[in-house]
């Protein structure tokens, strides 16, 4: 059998973090076991379903790097097929049409709730269906009334649900369209999923998807139940506690790994080893050691992850990604230094590629202004006459290189009698605008020559104004 898993957003909104956990569970899952991982567009909820929110979801897993080997399948292309299964239960018997009213149903409702009874439908037009002219029937899946349906979940191990607990569902509307749980069932089913992994809120739909697979004659597949991803605050994980949507984790300077690095350790372990490559996390990842209970999304952690993974990964990787927040503040990286060696000075430094890309402006653009502390502090008197003396040597210089740089600055502070940073702090807020910068020689060799002069005779000018 071929482990086929599958990831089944709904679009109706942007792709949440718990989402996106859901997605690389599934698709952990299938590379383990070198299967199928099949993304599929939950759209049959026309009102709610947007085109901005099918591309927020696809945007997403391209950026996660989530590549999926089928779909992405969209449910309103596949109607026909639905109505198909709606008429094959109907002609054998497991499904009926159901005139009730909606007041009918709801002084059902009104009785069974007076008489503290669960509210669910009675079953009326189970034993007999009566067509009344002018209403449109809903379709009822007549689930078993006896007995119990047993789910072996792979992560909360065996949960028990009595039949007579599930009422008969609606599986076809009034208007013919199909239901949320039909659509699941026919397409696990047509697209032989083998392993259903999803968030832990659809427990209750599983024992009414497995009664209707039951009927249609189909195998079951294996479910895994994922929980919830708490807030700080223990609520379930929303807007207010902070970034949730996996491209605002973007746009706040994560790299894709290390979200990835933080959603795989949200609810699964290995050990105590806190950081995986991929290959490590598909070798290890195993449905068994999910934890059944909730998991609170910690986000100095993830900043801590991202920091780990911006130093060590790979610097070319790095730079791909920090082009593009370059972008985003208008600067073009053709304009300096290879983003390769901006990273290597600023990695240290810079918790995410939002910092770093601030942090390295200057490389690319004039600065505005200087900031204020760092001139108050470092351009003083005198230190305009500094600055001219390592114009004129720099200016010199053949071969730019941090190594002669450097060497400028020691002798310099040699010949003037002062210590290192009455030379190198001011040269940093003449050439950056302020006094924190990587290390002297590395800077100025990323600035080069032409940015590093008229910067410097920049700030002499602005000392001597
Ligand atoms: N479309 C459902 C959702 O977005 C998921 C259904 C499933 O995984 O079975 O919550």
């Amino acid at each position: 059998m071929t482990i086929t898993t599958r990831f089944a957003p709904s679009p109706t909104g942007y792709l949440h973090v718990g989402g996106a956990r859901t997605a690389l569970f599934s698709w952990l899952y299938a590379r383990k076991h070198g299967g199928k991982f099949i993304l599929r567009i939950e759209d049959t909820d026309l009102e709610r379903s947007t085109q901005e929110s099918v591309d927020a979801i696809l945007q997403g897993m391209t950026w996660l790097e989530l590549n999926y080997d089928e779909g992405p399948f969209y449910q309103t292309h596949r109607f026909d097929r639905y109505k198909e299964v709606i008429q094959q239960l109907l002609a054998q018997g497991d499904a009926y049409y159901c005139y009730c009213s909606k007041e009918e149903l709801e002084q059902l409702r009104t009785e069974q709730m007076a008489n503290k009874e669960k509210p669910r439908y009675n079953g009326k037009c189970r034993v007999c269906a009566e067509p009344i002219t002018g209403r449109e029937p809903v379709v009822r899946f007549k689930n078993p009334v006896d007995g119990v349906v047993t789910i072996p979940d792979l992560v909360k191990g065996d949960i028990v649900v009595a039949n007579k607990e599930l009422d008969d569902l609606i599986i076809a509307r009034a208007d013919g369209t199909p239901t949320y749980n039909l659509t699941v069932v026919v397409d696990d089913m047509d697209m032989g999923v083998s392993h259903v992994i999803r968030g832990d809120d659809h427990i209750n739909n599983t024992p009414r998807q497995m009664n209707i697979l039951k009927a249609l004659g189909a195998a079951l597949p294996q479910y895994a139940h994922l929980p919830m991803i708490l807030g700080a605050d223990g609520a379930r994980l929303s807007k207010r506690h902070g970034a949730v949507s996996v491209m605002q984790f973007r746009d706040e300077g994560y790299l894709p790994e290390a979200l990835l690095n933080y959603l795989v350790r949200l609810g699964w372990s290995h050990g105590d080893q806190e950081i995986f490559s991929l290959d490590e996390m598909i070798n290890y990842f195993d449905l068994n050691d999910v934890n059944g209970s909730a998991s609170t999304f910690n986000m100095e952690k993830l900043l801590w992850l991202n920091h780990q993974y911006i130093m060590n990964s790979e610097p070319a990787h790095v730079a791909r990604h920090l082009s593009w927040h370059m972008g985003q503040l208008g600067i073009d990286p053709s304009e300096g230094p290879a983003l390769v060696d901006v990273v290597k000075a600023q990695r240290e430094r810079c918790k995410t590629l939002v910092e770093m890309a601030s942090v390295s402006r200057y490389f690319y653009k004039e600065f505005d202004a200087y900031d204020e502390k760092s001139v108050k502090k470092n351009f003083t008197t005198g230190s305009d006459e500094v600055l001219a003396q390592i114009y004129h040597a720099f200016a010199a210089l053949e071969i730019w290189e941090g190594e002669q740089l450097h060497q400028i600055v020691i002798d310099l502070a040699e010949r003037l009698a002062l210590n290192m940073g009455k030379i190198a702090q001011p040269l940093r807020v003449a050439v950056c605008g302020s006094a924190v910068s990587p290390a002297i020689d590395v800077t100025l060799s990323l600035l080069g020559r032409e940015k590093t002069l008229s910067r410097i005779k920049r700030a002499i000018d602005y000392i001597q104004r």
